[in-house]
């Protein structure tokens, strides 16, 4: 039996979203109504205490976290502290108003940005907020290197360069990719990331990002159900929607009920 650390855990809070990206990282976009529920989080980061003491980072994504009732982001957030998780979101920013009532409950929240004006409006709350630049179609080396510049004071920044199904990488200013192309890479699950100026870049690897089984993150879904990569339950049929089938390929699980001290 091979062992994994766990790097960190994704929580899907919703398929749903409020706005309709082209490439879309959600494969499930729009196949359900549901929003997790505070007693399926609860179980699943139980499971995890089953692993683990470390204090990792439960990072809620969608679809768009922010389409849930602001209490209950509350009190995920309450939730994942309780189990002495460090509590993240990524958002698309939209929803200013409560991503700004939701701060204090956070450790951080990472929020896409499209001018300097958002950027100027999170600033307040730079120890809290992730400010983040989509590595989309619109990216040139003369905007990266003034969000590097603009943005400076902020404790996280990051950058994710976006890709389609087939991994063509959206960008296409050839001066990013000499850039890109000449630093230093690590992995993380099915990403590789790296740091520019104190900037996180991350980027897909090709044939594998879209794997949505990553054995160093934990994911659990809207319906409960989480990644079997990550343990042996025959509990995820999202892997079945749209007739997709799943091959647990390098069978890289954790041991259930044997608490790991390394970790
Ligand atoms: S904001 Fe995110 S979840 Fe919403 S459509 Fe765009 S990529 Fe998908």
């Amino acid at each position: 039996m091979e062992y994994v650390d766990i790097d960190h855990v994704d929580i899907v809070t919703t398929h749903l979203c409020n706005k309709h990206c082209k490439f879309c990282i959600d494969k499930f976009i729009g196949t359900s109504n549901e929003f997790i529920s505070l007693d399926n989080i609860e179980k699943f980061l139980k499971l995890i205490r089953e692993y683990t003491d470390k204090k990792l980072e439960v990072l809620l994504l969608g679809g768009e976290p922010t389409c849930l009732p602001t209490d209950l982001l509350k009190d995920i957030a309450e939730l994942a502290h309780k189990y002495n998780f460090l509590i993240m979101m990524s958002t698309n920013g939209i929803l200013k108003k409560k991503i700004i009532d939701l701060i204090p409950y956070y450790d951080s929240i990472q929020v896409t940005v499209n001018s300097d004006e958002e950027i100027d409006y999170y600033r307040k709350w730079q120890d809290k907020i992730n400010i983040k630049l989509a590595g989309d179609n619109t990216l040139t080396m003369e905007k990266l290197d003034h969000f590097i510049e603009y943005t400076k004071g902020f404790d996280r920044r990051s950058i994710s360069m976006y890709f389609t199904p087939d991994f063509i990488e959206l960008c296409n200013d050839s001066d990013v990719w000499k850039l890109l192309d000449s630093l230093e890479w690590k992995r993380n699950g099915s990403y590789l990331y790296t740091f520019y100026e104190g900037v996180r870049i991350k980027k897909c690897i090709h044939g594998l990002t879209n794997i949505i089984d990553e054995e160093t993150v934990p994911k659990l879904y809207p319906n409960g159900n989480y990644n079997k990569t990550w343990n042996d339950e025959k509990l995820d049929d999202y892997l079945s929607i749209n007739g997709k089938t799943w091959t647990n390929e390098k069978n890289l699980v954790l041991k259930k009920n044997k608490k790991r001290t390394n970790v």
